[in-house]
């Protein structure tokens, strides 16, 4: 019986977007489990209200969860733990980088590495040897930490996942270059907090937008580096508006709490998605 989550961040309510994937991961589950997760690490972004008004709109379009939604932000020490397994592996590194210096680095560079979304970190830090590194940490410079994807590779060899939906993926390491493991202002980030509690939870089958799909290259790494086990993905179609763009919190007249406000019913909703 699969274990499904459904991940939402509460920095805003749910727009149609996420009614279509909380749907295709409460239908994936079966008669197995649905849990709820509020992946809420980043302190500057999220709003106290939209804990409850998230769950309001699940249980408006009878979607309901078992047990206690999981909170990320009450999950720091198992991040720092994980964190700590990588570096005794040396598998990141720190990154004393402000964003405007990666900036002139990549305008100054020739050919700057690209990755799905844009320009990857060009790898400023990586070769930082140890005093110069503790002269950093010694002036008081905060690190983040960085992942050595080459590193990481040379150690779990290659690797794949199995998503439902794409078939079998080879993972490209360097897909999205060095990503931040652990931020300045927060001691892990989304990629470090997914595998490890995606883990925690026993998730088995990760259901998400194909918008994550890079994503998932590192999740997989990440997994092969801390021992945990490997789960199968299902990244499923996005929804998009009139203009075909994705939907994005921007999208305050799609979202599930608006719709409702209008007289919208829930099977309506469904409708207007495609199912
Ligand atoms: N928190 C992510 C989001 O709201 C979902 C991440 C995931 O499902 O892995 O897009």
């Amino acid at each position: 019986m699969p274990v499904t989550r459904f991940a939402p961040s509460p920095t805003g309510r749910l727009h149609l977007g996420h009614a279509y994937s909380a749907r295709v991961t409460r239908e994936l589950a079966g008669g197995g489990t649905f849990l709820l997760r509020f992946e809420d690490i980043d302190h500057t972004r999220i709003r106290p209200e939209f804990y409850a008004g998230i769950e309001q709109d699940l249980h408006w379009l009878g979607l309901n969860w078992s047990g206690e939604p999981l909170r990320q932000s009450d999950r720091l020490d198992a991040y720092t733990t994980a964190l700590e397994q990588l570096r005794q592996q040396g598998t990141i590194y720190p990154c004393f980088c402000t964003r405007r210096e990666i900036q002139a680095e990549l305008g100054a560079m020739a050919a700057a590495p690209q990755g799905p979304e844009g320009p990857l970190y060009p790898g400023t830090c990586r070769g930082l040897s140890s005093q110069q590194t503790r002269a950093r940490l010694d002036s008081g410079d905060l690190p983040a930490w960085r992942l050595d994807s080459t590193k990481a590779a040379a150690i779990t060899g290659p690797l794949s996942f199995a998503d439902e939906h794409h078939g079998t993926i080879a993972i490209d390491p360097d897909l999205l270059g060095d990503v931040v493991l652990s931020r300045k202002d927060i001691a892990t980030s989304y990629h470090l907090a997914v595998v490890v509690d995606d883990a925690f939870q026993g998730i088995d089958l990760v259901t998400r937008g194909e918008d994550l799909l890079p994503s998932t290259h590192v999740h997989r790494l990440l997994q092969a580096l801390l021992g945990l086990p490997e789960p199968r993905y299902h990244h499923h179609r996005l929804i998009t508006d009139e203009q075909g763009r994705r939907l994005a919190k921007r999208h305050d007249s799609l979202a599930i709490a608006t719709l409702r406000e209008r007289g919208l019913s829930p099977e309506e909703l469904w409708e207007r998605i495609g199912l």
